[in-house]
């Protein structure tokens, strides 16, 4: 496979399907089942979910809570959403671990690196949850992180659109999908691929990273085994 070990970024809204919020069964399930035909296909893979389906910090500290108190609310989301896709694989038959970077041992284990690569290595889905388990940070940042430290040769960041336009395609029809382009022109551009934090790591530490539409049947596996598809940021 062209991809030995890749990463995997779902925003928690790539949960939501069609509901205002939570998980929608349907598209939980289609994605386990995609994450599973890569697994088979002989690409290790590692997952990091966003909680933005459930909550995101920066909201609630708007209208006045402790910032830190909301995104330790945010990171508890994330857990659950890692969780949901936990059963979602082994439902079908993939095994898996949860690994979170704040302890919760009753649920799943924590996040350590090497056993985190020994779990790859065995053939089991690693899902990152929790973050990287500080305040102030995304899980773009975390998935960034984590495919550094595991040394996967690609971060993928799953959206809802096909790419990274040079505008919202959603609100502007002409805006072109750029197929290819450098950490620093997206950085340059505040193109909205990733938050910055999680840009700069990967152009540090040389991940390339490609932004691809999740809703498409079928192109998480392309992507995987290595077909150029949406937008590829490298140096
Ligand atoms: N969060 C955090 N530290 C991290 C990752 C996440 O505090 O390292 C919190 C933060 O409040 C964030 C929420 O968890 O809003 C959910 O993560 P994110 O917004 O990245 O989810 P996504 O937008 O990908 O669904």
């Amino acid at each position: 496979m062209p991809h030995r070990r890749i990463l995997l970024k779902l925003s928690g809204e790539a949960l939501l399907g069609d509901s205002p919020c939570g998980i929608d069964p349907t598209v939980l399930n289609r994605i386990a089942a995609e994450v599973a035909e890569v697994v088979a296909a002989g690409t290790q893979i590692a997952l990091v979910i966003g909680g933005g389906n459930i909550f995101r910090g920066v909201g609630l500290a708007g209208a006045g809570m402790d910032r830190v108190t909301a995104d330790q609310m945010g990171m508890l989301a994330t857990v659950m959403n890692a969780l949901a896709m936990q059963d979602a694989l082994e439902r079908i038959g993939v095994p898996t671990r949860v690994m979170s970077a704040l302890k919760i041992n009753q649920v799943c284990e924590d996040y350590i690196r090497r056993r985190a690569v020994a779990h790859l290595d065995a053939g089991r889905v690693a899902l990152f949850a929790a973050g990287i388990g500080s305040p102030f940070f995304t899980t773009d940042s975390a998935a960034s992180l984590r495919a550094i430290e595991i040394g996967a040769d690609l971060l993928i960041k799953a959206t809802k659109v096909d790419g990274i336009y040079s505008a919202d395609p959603v609100t502007h029809p002409d805006a072109v999908l750029y197929p290819r382009l450098t950490y620093d022109r997206a950085l340059r551009e505040n193109l909205k691929v990733m938050d910055a934090t999680a840009i700069v790591l990967c152009r540090d530490n040389q991940v390339p990273l490609r932004v691809m539409n999740i809703y498409e049947p079928g192109a998480l596996v392309r992507a995987a085994a290595g077909e150029d598809i949406g937008s590829l940021v490298e140096s």
